[in-house]
């Protein structure tokens, strides 16, 4: 039945705590942090330390743990592109369900639960990490982004102006402008019926 690797670093051994209602422990652990933590562009690399701070309380129906997660996030910014590292702290709050306590009805369930007595930390570590990733991860909150033009970043060089349009085919249409310009200027009277 049990799957459950008791070494690996996400796995806790709820053994100490007891199954004696109300007993409590608290458990702070640093663990390398597993791959694909995170979503593509934004996330935590793997094997960079991720500190849990929870507290296992045993209950009825199985160990309730709470507290949080804090992890370095690495991505880049959304308007800018310039590599961002920021720190993200996140909050577990789990009951796992014991073993005996599950019936037939529960199978299909949401149900996170206790394998013997290990319990599986790794799915709320990144239901807590995912929840707290940027919807725009920015390297400022003012980011002016980059030249639509030429693609300069733009905080470092605000006044970047381009005189000219840059495309060939626009500096023909340019010039047909000033030509028409000068046009109506000899013509001042110039009307259409
Ligand atoms: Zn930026
Ligand atoms: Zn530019």
């Amino acid at each position: 039945m049990t799957s459950l690797d008791p070494r690996a670093p996400l796995v806790l051994d709820t053994r100490e705590l007891g199954r004696r209602p109300g007993s409590q422990r608290e458990v702070s652990l640093t663990v390398p942090a597993p791959k694909d933590l995170g979503i593509d562009v934004l996330g935590v690399a793997e094997g960079s330390p991720v500190e849990l701070d929870l507290r296992l309380e045993a209950v009825m129906e199985g160990v309730l743990v709470t507290g949080t997660v804090s992890a370095d996030l690495d991505g880049e910014c959304a308007r800018c592109l310039e590599p961002l590292h920021e720190q993200i702290v996140g909050d577990i709050q789990e009951l796992y369900v014991y073993d005996e306590h599950q019936t037939p009805h529960d199978e299909d369930d949401e149900v996170s639960r206790l394998e013997g007595d290990l319990i599986d930390l790794e799915p709320q570590l990144r239901d807590a990490v995912v929840l707290e990733l940027p919807f725009q991860p920015m390297c400022r909150p003012d980011c002016p982004g980059l030249c639509p033009e030429c693609g300069a970043r733009l905080a470092e060089d605000p006044d970047h102006a381009h005189d000219e349009p840059i495309d060939p085919r626009w500096a023909g249409l340019a010039d047909l402008n000033e030509q028409l310009g000068q046009e109506l200027d000899q013509h001042p009277e110039h009307k259409h019926d």
